[in-house]
């Protein structure tokens, strides 16, 4: 038996206004290298610290909607180190206590529900970020290095599975719902790139029921992707290292992207070597009954419920996928259902017409203006025949790069669908006379021009004509010719 046994460790970056224990702010990417720093961040002598609610506030949140147990008591505690990028020699973390425990986070893989536990949820502060110069982006390859404090104090949660996920795939599963909840809780971006979301990875072979193998921890993976080819990679190594009767070393190793390729990093440190002590600046942290209340009102509807609803109105899971990847869209995807009754034909509207004015413009659905009263009439004028399908998505493009109604756009620009028999013919016998060679061509039995000169129909009445119309009236006239 030889089975692949992960655990994943993952920081999320908390969207609060200011940092962990100080008012700086936690914009550390739109301004200048260590603007936003204070005393307190960069840990001079004789500062006292002091816990930022909004970060408890969004710990918890994470940890009733994965399921954890919110302790009422808890503390934070001193992880000793010494890096340049930590100006204390200290990170302000949460060891033996942590604020939230033994949860988990349902993923669907393969058609089938996989509990993933969660053993801890906890809060500790980011640190400072190196930049290396030189010929690569590592500290070995660099001449030297500059320090940028911005970021060093900004919250984070960590959160740490139980080790339950048994494939690379599984692993990248959980880390995007993970984000996904994330986000509809609105507490992080959870941007991989941009590093708001990092995650390392434990990873063992198993070789007998019940005992677990050795494992080693894979760091710098920066995305869905990489997570998913850094696992695949280290487990054929193991695997590779167990089949020739070698034995897999308890280390940390570094996923080098360039090489795709994991390699060795510095070994395992223990919990000793942090020498962890309770943080004698800051007081216990008591969570009440009535802030944990609160807090569960704020929590929206998350998308294991969406699934189930959208499920239940006969959307299949790719679909249900696209409708609940953002958490504005769902809520516009229901809005849109009140007014209109058919979700195969919205859903069909918003990823073929929205979804690609997205794409191509490089946003997301909240950053658009759209009503779901006008993008219902839209849709509903193309279900009545007065508008072409055409013509609807260029108004809709309008809409909603203007804000100008739809049904106005109609109006004033005249793109109501033409079903003039008289005007289409004559439309027709002056695509016919310009248009001889396919002509002929169809005389010869060539029938696939008829979708040629369908479509010059269409553009000489810049697609308003109605399609099957214009379709059986050219083919009549063919047919005499
Ligand atoms: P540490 O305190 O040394 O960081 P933890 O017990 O907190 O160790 O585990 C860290 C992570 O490693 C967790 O996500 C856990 O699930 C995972 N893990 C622990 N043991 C193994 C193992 N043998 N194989 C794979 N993952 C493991
Ligand atoms: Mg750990
Ligand atoms: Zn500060």
């Amino acid at each position: 038996m030889l089975k692949p046994v992960i655990g994943l460790e993952v920081h999320a970056q908390l969207s609060t206004e200011t940092k962990l224990f100080c008012s700086c702010s936690t914009d550390h990417e739109n301004v200048p290298p260590n603007t936003n720093v204070c005393p307190i961040c960069m840990g001079f002598p004789g500062v006292l610290p002091v816990l930022n609610k909004k970060a408890v506030e969004f710990a918890i949140k994470a940890g009733l909607a994965l399921n954890c147990e919110i302790s009422n008591y808890s503390k934070f505690d001193r992880k000793n180190y010494f890096y340049p990028d930590l100006p204390k020699g200290y990170q302000i973390s949460q060891y033996d206590l942590p604020l939230c425990k033994n949860g988990y986070l349902e993923i669907f893989v393969d058609g089938e529900v996989k509990k993933i536990r969660i053993k801890r949820i906890h809060l500790e502060e980011d640190a400072g970020k190196l930049l290396h110069i030189g010929t690569g982006d590592r500290l070995s390859e660099a001449d030297y290095s500059l320090v940028d404090f911005n970021r060093a104090g900004i919250p984070l949660i960590e959160i740490v599975t139980e080790p339950d996920i048994n494939s690379p795939q599984e692993a990248r599963i959980f880390l995007q719902e993970l984000r996904l909840i994330l986000r509809y809780l609105e507490i992080s971006s959870g941007d991989m790139e941009k590093g708001s979301l990092r995650c390392d990875a434990n990873i063992s072979i198993q070789t007998q029921e019940g005992v677990l193998g050795t494992r080693t921890e894979i760091k710098n993976v920066n995305s869905f992707y990489s997570l998913e080819k850094a696992l695949e990679y280290e487990i054929e190594r193991q695997i590779e290292l167990l089949k020739n009767g070698e034995q897999v070393i308890q280390e940390t190793r570094h996923w080098d992207e360039k090489k795709q390729k994991t390699v060795s990093l510095r070994g395992k440190e223990e919990a000793e070597d942090y020498r962890y002590f309770p943080e004698p600046d800051l007081p216990p942290l008591i969570v009440t009954e009535e802030m944990k209340e609160k807090i569960k009102k704020e929590i929206p509807v998350l998308p294991k419920e969406l699934r189930r609803k959208y499920f239940a109105l006969g959307l299949l899971p790719n679909e249900v996928e696209i409708i609940i990847s953002e958490r504005e869209l769902a809520e516009f995807f229901d809005k849109s259902l009140v007014l209109y009754t058919n979700p195969k034909n919205l859903l069909n509207w918003i990823s073929v017409e929205i979804l690609s004015y997205l794409n191509d413009n490089n946003m997301s659905f909240k950053d658009l203006n759209i009503l779901p009263e006008k993008f219902i009439k839209l849709i509903q004028m193309v279900d009545k025949n007065e508008i072409t399908r055409p013509v609807a998505k260029d108004v809709l493009r309008k809409y909603l790069t203007t804000g100008k109604d739809p049904e106005k756009i109609v109006e004033e620009e005249g793109l109501k669908t033409v079903s003039d028999t008289s005007y289409l013919q004559e439309v027709i016998q002056k695509v016919i006379l310009n248009n001889e060679k396919a002509v002929s061509d169809w005389k010869k039995g060539k029938k696939q021009v008829l979708n040629f000169l369908v479509g010059q129909v269409m553009k000489e009445t810049k697609g308003r004509a109605s399609l099957d119309l214009v379709k059986n009236l050219l083919e009549e006239e063919l047919n005499k010719l």
